[in-house]
């Protein structure tokens, strides 16, 4: 089995929002770890919202904010990667554009070698296109590589009617469809990458970050979250 696995860069920043908090991102490759001995090939989407969001930049040209933005996820691979790597896993960062040595250029073969390979694959940069996000980069990569399933890490530990901390009734799906999630407009993954996940039939599970083992579970399938079928 091949899994995809989506942070956000909030999620790296632990409490503190911004930056990097190496509790929480060990906890992460200690998780990653226990998945990879089982025998399932991991690969790893990143956001940038620790550092940076190009759609909130008010005051710059929307291209560049979104050429930082791409920049901030190769950060965060960067880190995740050696943090991974010092709990023991070869990693590997595949960017969409040459970063120098810092990363190697992606191409399917090149992921396919390093999932047989049993390293952690990073999947940094986005899309390399502005006005996309890594909602859409993990869906496109996932797609790509031929992966079995996308795993939403979130702060919010499923998805839900509506949103919980606005209305204390919001009922969260145990199960949903892609096409009720593009329908309902909910906000799983953004729009273009809830679309390219249900064109392309690409299954997904949403779980909080913060419970404890939650990766582990969602790859078995028992898990407290939702899972997205497509
Ligand atoms: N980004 C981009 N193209 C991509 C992926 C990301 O331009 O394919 C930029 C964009 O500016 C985005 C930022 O990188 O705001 C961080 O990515 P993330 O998906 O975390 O953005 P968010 O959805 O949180 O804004």
């Amino acid at each position: 089995m091949r899994i995809l696995l989506k942070l956000s860069g909030e999620a790296l920043a632990g409490d503190k929002k911004t930056g990097f908090d190496e509790p929480t991102v060990r906890k992460v490759a200690l998780q990653v770890k226990e998945i990879l001995q089982s025998g399932t090939q991991v690969g790893i989407v990143i956001g940038g919202g620790n550092f940076w969001r190009g759609r909130t930049s008010e005051s710059i040209d929307r291209v560049k904010a979104d050429q930082i933005g791409m920049l901030a996820t190769i950060m965060n691979c960067i880190y995740v990667s050696e943090i991974f790597r010092s709990e023991g896993m070869n990693t590997a960062i595949l960017t969409p554009f040459e970063c120098g040595s810092f990363t190697k250029l992606f191409s399917k073969d090149r992921a396919q070698k390093y999932f047989s390979k049993n390293m952690v694959v990073f999947f940094a940069g986005g899309t390399g296109h502005p006005y996309f996000s890594t909602d859409t980069g993990v869906v496109l990569r996932a797609v790509e590589v031929e992966a079995d399933m996308i795993l939403l890490a979130k702060a919010i530990d499923g998805v839900y009617d509506s949103d919980p901390a606005v209305n204390p009734d919001a009922k969260r799906y145990d199960k949903i469809s892609i096409d009720d999630v593009v329908a309902q407009n909910l906000q799983v993954v953004d729009m273009t990458a809830s679309i390219l996940a249900r064109d392309n039939h690409m299954p997904m599970r949403v779980f909080a970050l913060q419970e404890e083992g939650s990766i582990v579970k969602a790859v078995s399938g028992t898990f407290n979250g939702t899972t997205v079928e497509a």
